[in-house]
């Protein structure tokens, strides 16, 4: 990896802060092949990035400092993300100064929006915005393609949340090939109280398929009907393509989730699924006035904690201001 040497610092708002955001994905098709050798397993997935930004700011500091708002910040319950080594957003910090060979110094403030352990890859989102933040406050001029690099170390689903937009996901999901929309597609999530742990969810998987209560993953589903119906709509395409294997492992780790889909629906939307490992619940909407009317009824239901309506693709981890 070649890295030009540091030009000081990039673009800088009155107090030296900078600025990024980076978006939530929703996995609009996931197949979970057999665990590997190196205990992950190979995933055939297409994202879409959605329309829930966390904004990652960056200060000059003396050494690192991390502080949270938010979704998830400290008193949040079960659910509170770490604010030291544990956070992404800190091994993001450091592994870029290690391989720029700067000091890793910073002051960085996260202000959540989207929630955490919900399947709509929130710390992913939280490291890319950190690297494009910390690229422009310390000078070190990474190019898109090294800060990809940086970002395939920290985690399978940062790479995408560099990109952005649609994409088609393989390997662990963080080798990408982008993929054509040619319009928008409005959701609204069904956010869940609490949390589910993306490896207790791979781990119902593997329990379910050992038992044959699964098929056993060795033939991957086809990301090609998706991939078709985002390229061309119209809606009920799209609907009918949704594929998710980590929805019947977090189904059975979580009961009620099947009436949180079946809430999504019975309110008017195209389709419901689960949103990665979940608990989230995506449901497809008609159009961004068909969003705002069912964000509304599913809110006075009561079914889920929050409820946000959205829309996809959106770029991925951007400057902002
Ligand atoms: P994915 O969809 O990629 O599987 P997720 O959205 O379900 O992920 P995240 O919100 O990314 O889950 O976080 C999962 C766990 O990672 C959290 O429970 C938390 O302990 C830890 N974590 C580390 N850094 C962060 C961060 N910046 N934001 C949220 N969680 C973080």
């Amino acid at each position: 990896m070649s890295w030009s040497s540091p030009g000081g610092p990039g673009r800088l708002a009155g107090d030296g802060a900078v600025v990024a955001r980076a978006p939530a994905k929703v996995n609009v098709h996931l197949a979970v092949g057999p665990l590997r050798a190196d205990g992950f397993h190979e995933l055939r997935t297409v994202y879409l990035a959605v329309s829930l930004f966390d904004t990652v700011t960056v200060r000059p500091g003396d050494g690192l400092a991390l502080t949270l708002t938010g979704e998830g910040a400290a008193g949040a319950g079960a659910d509170a993300v770490p604010t030291d080594r544990r956070n992404l957003v800190w091994r993001a910090a450091e592994l870029l100064a290690e391989r720029a060979g700067v000091p890793a110094d910073a002051t960085i403030a996260v202000d959540k929006s989207i929630p955490a352990a919900a399947g709509l890859a929130g710390g992913s989102a939280d490291a890319a915005a950190a690297l494009v933040a910390l690229d422009a406050l310390w000078g070190t001029h990474a190019t898109r393609g090294e800060l990809a690099a940086l970002a395939a170390q920290l985690g399978s689903d940062v790479p995408f949340s560099l990109q952005g937009g649609v994409a088609l996901g393989s390997g662990r999901g963080e080798q990408l090939s982008p993929v054509l929309a040619r319009r928008r597609w409005d959701w609204v999530l069904g956010i869940a109280g609490e949390g589910l742990s993306t490896p207790a969810v791979y781990a119902e998987l593997d329990r379910l398929r050992a038992a044959g209560r699964l098929p056993d993953g060795s033939d991957l589903d086809s990301p090609e009907p998706v991939i078709a119906a985002l390229r061309s709509g119209p809606v009920p395409a799209l609907a009918a393509a949704l594929a998710n294997d980590l929805q019947a492992p977090a189904v059975s780790l979580r009961p009620a989730l099947r009436r949180a889909l079946r809430a999504a629906t019975d309110a008017g939307a195209q389709a419901s699924l689960v949103s990665g490992s979940g608990p989230t619940v995506a449901a497809l909407a008609e159009d961004e006035e068909d969003a705002v009317r069912l964000a509304a009824v599913l809110a006075g239901e009561g079914v889920y904690r929050t409820v946000r309506a959205v829309y996809g693709p959106v770029p991925g981890a951007r400057l902002v201001g």
